[in-house]
């Protein structure tokens, strides 16, 4: 499918337009950000890598029946999925406290949660995503009670899903972060909500069962070295290295700082 005009370009992510006004295209970079694009580095082989490891998941997650955006991949960095309507929430789901838990609410790092903890975020870079109640959400209308109840239902289902998968590669799935998004029949009568956003290094937090070593975004982060490697080793134990003819083509694993800046 052809390339159309850029709908949009986010941190890690580029939309193109195709011919089918209900279809884009998206495009992984290899652009790693963190701290709301105060650190920012190019990590090559990232974008491919990502685009390979989300493919994998959305394809098991449709399988066991969750509705996805996902199509089809296209090549070694794009795929083509279905337009929807964004939610502006981020739906972050916690199995071990880490991150921003920890540094909020004062939890112990690496404490086991007794039952996955579902969090909402306000999706606005300049706000830096912040944490929201059920009741801003309602508040001011950017979903109804109705489509809350689907998506933290869907939302659990994946948790459980993914936290499957990943263990059976000896990875913890310790957190992640998704979004979901609204498609309608053609008469806009019916809609329907999906899983719209990828799954990758880049949005969960991954650590070896055994060692607890970081397999994420987490690298990038906290300047642990080796960010490629981590995501490499993610994409081996799922058994989707990217194909050896095209490993050439990218230069794998080199991090090329854009800008840091301290707060
Ligand atoms: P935390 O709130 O601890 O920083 O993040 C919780 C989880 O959500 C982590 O797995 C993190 O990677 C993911 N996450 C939260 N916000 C974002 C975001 O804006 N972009 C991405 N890619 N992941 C996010």
């Amino acid at each position: 499918m052809n390339k159309g005009k850029k709908l949009y370009e986010g941190k890690a992510k580029i939309l193109y337009e195709t011919k089918d006004k209900n279809i884009i295209i998206q495009h992984f970079k290899d652009d790693a950000t963190a701290f709301n694009n105060l650190k920012k580095a190019s990590v090559e082989g990232k974008g491919v890598l990502n685009n390979r490891i989300s493919e994998y998941i959305l394809t098991n997650l449709s399988q066991c029946g969750i509705k996805t955006h996902f199509i089809k991949r296209l090549n070694m960095r794009e795929q083509l999925i279905k337009k929807a309507e964004i939610f502006p929430i981020e739906f972050i789901v916690r199995n071990i406290a880490t991150g921003s838990l920890t540094k909020r609410l004062g939890i112990p790092e690496g404490t086991v949660l007794e039952k996955p903890l579902l969090e909402y975020c306000f999706k606005k870079d300049e706000l830096n995503d912040p944490l929201i109640s059920k009741e801003h959400i309602f508040s001011f209308d950017w979903a109804t009670e109705k489509e809350i109840q689907i998506i933290d239902r869907m939302t659990l289902r994946i948790n459980d899903l993914l936290i499957g998968m990943f263990r059976g590669i000896g990875i913890k799935l310790v957190d992640f972060k998704i979004e979901y998004g609204k498609t309608w029949n053609k008469d806009r009568r019916e809609s329907e909500i999906i899983l719209a956003d990828e799954i990758s290094p880049d949005t969960c937090r991954l650590w070896d069962s055994k060692t607890e070593k970081k397999l994420d975004k987490d690298r990038f982060r906290k300047d642990l070295g080796n960010i490629i490697q981590g995501y490499q080793e993610v994409a081996r134990r799922l058994g989707i290295m990217p194909e050896e003819t095209n490993i050439s083509e990218v230069n794998f694993g080199k991090t090329i700082p854009l800008k840091f800046k301290k707060k």
